[in-house]
């Protein structure tokens, strides 16, 4: 059984996931906590459910999704794991940290990396590594097989997708990417995304904008 806790953390609204197992086996997904606040709130849901994290992972190196991973990797003494496309892509956030205001950033850099078709577990639970780039370089997202759930990052919202202009962005890769390795999951599938709400494979097939049945191409 796989449990997926989420939080919404700083100022762009980026969504941190906690997966864990029945035995409390935990790991967490793209920590965009910065300030004291955003981390008790994390810090407190993990000793009340008695999770021990055991490792740190990112979809992605947008600032949104790494301003705890530093924090993270210090207090749970995890490795941080990313695909190898991203190295740079984090690297490059502490020249522009403070340029969004985030005077303090703390910067991370990864311990392994994620490589695409392979699996990686959380405790008892397999997740896929897919691999979706377009809004980023290398970025990948993560498919528990068993229920049908898949952490996205920013490559598929509820009635939107992941915005294509930042450095290594590419619009058509993206659209391709998500026709080819997200709309090929079961309808039933439930995407956690990145910013805002759920949705399911088979609602943006039929009403997203960009990617479903009735979009402009
Ligand atoms: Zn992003």
């Amino acid at each position: 059984m796989l449990y997926i806790k989420s939080f919404t953390f700083n100022p762009f609204q980026e969504n941190t996931y906690l997966l864990y197992d029945e035995k409390g086996n935990g790991t967490l997904i793209d920590p965009g906590c910065f300030d004291l606040a955003e981390r008790k709130e994390l810090l407190d849901f993990v000793t009340e459910e008695k999770i021990r994290i055991t490792q740190l992972l990112n979809t992605h190196c947008h600032i949104d999704h790494v301003l705890g991973n530093a924090w993270a990797k210090k207090t749970f003494g995890v490795d941080l794991l990313i695909h190898k496309e991203e190295a740079a892509v984090l690297k490059a956030v502490e020249v522009y940290a403070p340029n969004y205001g985030f005077v303090g950033y703390e910067s991370s850099h990864a311990d392994g990396f994620l490589v695409e078709g392979e699996e990686i577990n959380v405790g008892g639970e397999a997740l896929k590594i897919i691999f979706v780039p377009g809004h980023a370089p290398g970025h990948v997202v993560f498919y528990h097989k068993d229920s049908h759930q898949c952490i996205a990052g920013d490559t598929l919202f509820r009635g939107s997708i992941g915005r294509t202009d930042l450095p290594g962005g590419d619009h058509e890769l993206l659209l391709s990417k998500i026709k080819s390795q997200l709309f090929t999951l079961p309808e039933e599938t439930v995407i956690y995304p990145g910013h805002g709400p759920e949705t399911t494979i088979g609602f943006e097939k039929t009403h997203n904008p960009f990617v479903g049945k009735n979009a402009r191409s």
